[in-house]
């Protein structure tokens, strides 16, 4: 059985300049080869009509399915709709139904719908219009040759949004003899891709089932096995002996298999237990109670917590002692373990996150290098303390973004009674 393969079209002037990736594509192609679809090629072209038509004409020769994201917006240099109209070889119409859905999210806003944005209920004629469940311009899918073009909106989460809310399930239906999957995500901090994919093996061969994907954002890594079956227990019963070995070979690095994030971890852990946290923070500069806050429910499980860079403000907030200030320097698991003492004195919270680090790209030396990062962690009447060196080299941002999901996992993993007992405890 050789199903349809997929052409990708990215629209954008920015595209073109460098201005901003293409998020587009790598998400509509991880997502068609996991349903099975390999992605042939991938086009990136600028608000141009003849550029897209020439482009859609071209990549429709290529693959069953085409997918063109971006340019489907009210103004005028957006596009998109009239290339693919001149691709299809159609008219361009307004379309009622596509009108609908742009005044019902002006309604549902509480706006006047300003003229301009009648354009995006133009569609060719004929074309089924994908309703956009997030924004106002709804996408079409119009057949221009063999091809089945799905035409939808640029902005990256618009585009998620209507592939989880329905493109998707639509462009897998429309598979031959559609198999059954299942799937599993392991979400796991701590250890590089590179290292992941030496220690993952031939679990990452391309025809291996289950499939086993992975993608990786500020330091976190996302690993998705999808196993393939004539049906859904069949599918179960192949993923099940992976899975269990994934989870086994990766213990140490999985923090969730539900939460992407180690804040998200975090904060579910905490209200589920029904403590509270608080953070003394040096190097990260307040990313830690920053992420926190950013989840939804954060309120239940935060009260406070502190940004205390200099030495006066740990000896003042948190009572660090001088003497240790004096004796290991501010950036030392000692400072930092009593810096997590101290956040949990101040503020009667459960559990106490503390860091203290050397972010760069100045201050570092042979002993305490550049991105040098010392943890505290205080919980049920123990204090754990430790510390990473990622590559200074990386970069500020970089060091601290990977010692906030550290200091985070940390957090999730004394909970969890994971972090090994400290000594004399
Ligand atoms: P809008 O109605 O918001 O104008 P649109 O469908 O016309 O939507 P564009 O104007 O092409 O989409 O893009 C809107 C924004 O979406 C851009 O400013 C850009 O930030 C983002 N965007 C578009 N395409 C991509 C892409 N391929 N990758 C990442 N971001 C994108
Ligand atoms: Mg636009």
């Amino acid at each position: 059985m050789s199903g349809p393969r997929a052409a990708l079209c990215s629209v954008g002037d920015e595209l073109l300049a460098g201005k901003h990736p293409d998020l587009n594509a790598p998400f509509l192609a991880r997502e068609l080869l996991a349903l099975g679809v390999p992605v042939v090629e991938v086009a990136v072209v600028g608000d141009d009509e003849e550029a897209i038509a020439t482009a859609v004409q071209r990549l429709a020769t290529r693959a069953e399915l085409v997918f063109v994201t971006g340019g489907l917006g009210p103004t005028l240099d957006d596009v998109t709709r009239h290339a693919v109209a001149r691709a299809a070889g159609r008219e361009l119409v307004e379309d009622p139904d596509a009108l609908a859905q742009v005044s019902a999210w002006y309604r549902a806003h509480d706006r006047a719908m300003p003229a301009s944005n009648a354009r995006q209920a133009l569609v060719p004629r004929g074309a089924t219009v994908l309703p956009n469940p997030v924004g106002t311009a709804p996408g079409f899918q119009v057949p221009v040759g063999g091809a089945a073009v799905r035409v939808l909106p640029g902005p990256p989460s618009e585009l998620r949004a209507m592939w989880e809310q329905g493109i998707g399930a639509g462009v897998r239906a429309e598979l031959p003899q559609a198999e059954a999957r299942v799937e599993q995500r392991f979400h796991l901090q701590g250890l590089s891709e590179s290292q992941f994919s030496d220690d993952a093996g031939a679990w990452l061969e391309r025809g291996a089932n289950p499939l086993v994907g992975v993608t990786v954002a500020r330091g976190l890594l996302t690993a998705r096995l999808v196993a393939r079956g004539a049906d859904e227990s069949e599918a179960a019963r192949v993923l099940e002996p992976v899975a269990l070995a994934f989870r086994e070979r990766f213990a140490p690095w999985i923090f969730s298999e539900e939460c992407p994030t180690p804040e998200e971890a975090l904060v579910t852990e905490l209200a589920a237990r029904g403590l509270e946290v608080a953070c003394a923070e040096s190097c990260t500069g307040g990313l830690v109670a920053g992420a926190l806050t950013a989840v939804p429910g954060s309120s239940a499980v935060l009260a406070e917590s502190f940004v205390t860079y200099s030495n006066a403000a740990k000896r003042a907030r948190l009572s660090v002692a001088d003497e240790l200030l004096e004796a290991h320097g501010a950036v030392s698991e000692e400072v930092a373990g009593a810096m997590a003492e101290g956040v949990v004195r101040a503020t009667g919270a459960d559990l106490g996150l503390a860091t203290s680090g050397i972010a760069g790209p100045g201050g570092g030396t042979s002993e305490k290098p550049v991105g040098l990062v010392c943890f505290g962690v205080r919980f049920a009447g123990r204090t754990w303390t430790g510390s990473r060196t990622w590559p200074g080299r990386a970069g500020r941002t970089a060091v601290r973004d990977w010692a906030t999901a550290h200091a985070l996992v940390l957090g999730l993993k004394a909970l969890q009674g994971r972090l090994p007992a400290p000594p004399g405890a």
